[in-house]
């Protein structure tokens, strides 16, 4: 069995390493923050303390960090980086939202050494993260493909290998401009329903009997926002990050995309607004709190509250 180091466990990393574990997998395990380092330990990994001891220990090295300058860092740029010690037949899958130019500088620095390089993103929330039924977006060469696909079955319910080395990181901005654009409308839609002063189990009878619909609004939202939970789960700090990443990447192509702009800004001003930590559907308070309405929340006893 190839033994797997893992660094970055916060609150995706951490429940994805456990699942490896689970699976019968030596896991070598690093965070700069030591209790996310110790929850890992205490699921059964082996502590690791620095990232030189991990890539001595470890076969695949798995990262999922918070970000671009991280991820480099971590990787590639930093005075004690994967690569500086890492070593030919060695492969490292990056499982963070980055950038597409991170993404292909880290793929260019791992051919140099010699190391397989593949790309990861995970689709879905950290309740799936934690349920091992994430969704996984591969980017990266067949073989690469082959040796990480028994660690994503572990970790989740559905695996596309998208195509080269990068693809996987595209297909993740693709997604989650989707995916997170609709907090902001569905934001707008239940604080214009706030405004009328309609039944919230009466709207959403009718939203999701329509084309309405839409997977944050039936999946994320009535076990996050609407049963008043605002922990994190993805936060709008991250969100903001990534619709950052779409503005930026279709900037780059010359694609034009109004919709993202827009609702990156809505994000941004969340953001000076104090609700960053919070959970990517707190967009619900801080659209009411702009427009001076009642936060919609589900009644005790709805039939839409998560058992
Ligand atoms: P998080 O902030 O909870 O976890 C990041 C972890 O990385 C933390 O434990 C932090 O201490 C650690 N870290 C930071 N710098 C480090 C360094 N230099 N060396 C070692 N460890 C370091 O974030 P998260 O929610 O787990 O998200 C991680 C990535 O996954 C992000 O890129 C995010 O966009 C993406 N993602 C998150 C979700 C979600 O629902 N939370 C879903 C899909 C994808």
């Amino acid at each position: 069995m190839e033994k797997i180091g893992f660094i970055g466990l916060g609150r995706m990393g951490l429940p994805m390493a456990s699942n490896i574990i689970k699976g019968g997998y030596s896991v070598f395990c690093y965070d700069v923050v030591a209790s996310q380092l110790q929850a890992a330990i205490a699921n059964g990994g082996h502590k690791c303390s620095s990232i030189a001891e991990i890539v001595a220990q470890s076969d695949i090295i798995i990262t999922m960090l918070p970000n671009s300058a991280i991820v480099r860092e971590v990787i590639a740029t930093g005075a004690e980086a994967l690569l500086s010690t890492a070593k030919s037949g060695q492969l490292i899958m990056d499982m963070s939202t980055v950038s597409p130019e991170t993404t292909d500088f880290i793929a260019t620095s791992c051919v140099e050494k010699g190391v397989e390089f593949v790309d990861a993103p995970v689709g879905r929330l950290a309740s799936h993260a934690d349920n091992g039924q994430s969704l996984f977006m591969v980017g990266g060469s067949k073989d690469g493909y082959q040796r990480v696909l028994p660690l994503l079955e572990l970790m989740g319910s559905d695996i596309y290998h998208c195509g080269a080395q990068g693809a996987g990181t595209r297909t993740k901005l693709v997604n989650n401009f989707l995916a997170i654009s609709y907090c902001q409308m569905n934001a707008e839609a239940l604080s214009l329903a706030s405004g009328f002063g309609l039944d919230l189990d009466s709207t959403l009878d009718v939203l999701y009997g329509t084309t309405a619909v839409n997977g944050q609004l039936k999946i994320a939202w009535p076990a996050k926002i609407l049963s008043d939970d605002k922990a994190p789960g993805f936060t709008i700090d991250l969100a903001h990050k990534d619709l950052s990443l779409v503005v930026e990447a279709a900037n780059s192509q010359r694609v034009s995309m109004p919709m993202a702009a827009a609702a990156r800004e809505a994000f941004s001003l969340a953001r000076s607004r104090g609700f960053g930590g919070e959970d990517f559907s707190a967009m619900l308070d801080v659209q009411c709190d702009l427009n001076q309405l009642k936060p919609p929340r589900l009644a005790t006893g709805s039939k839409y509250k998560p058992g």
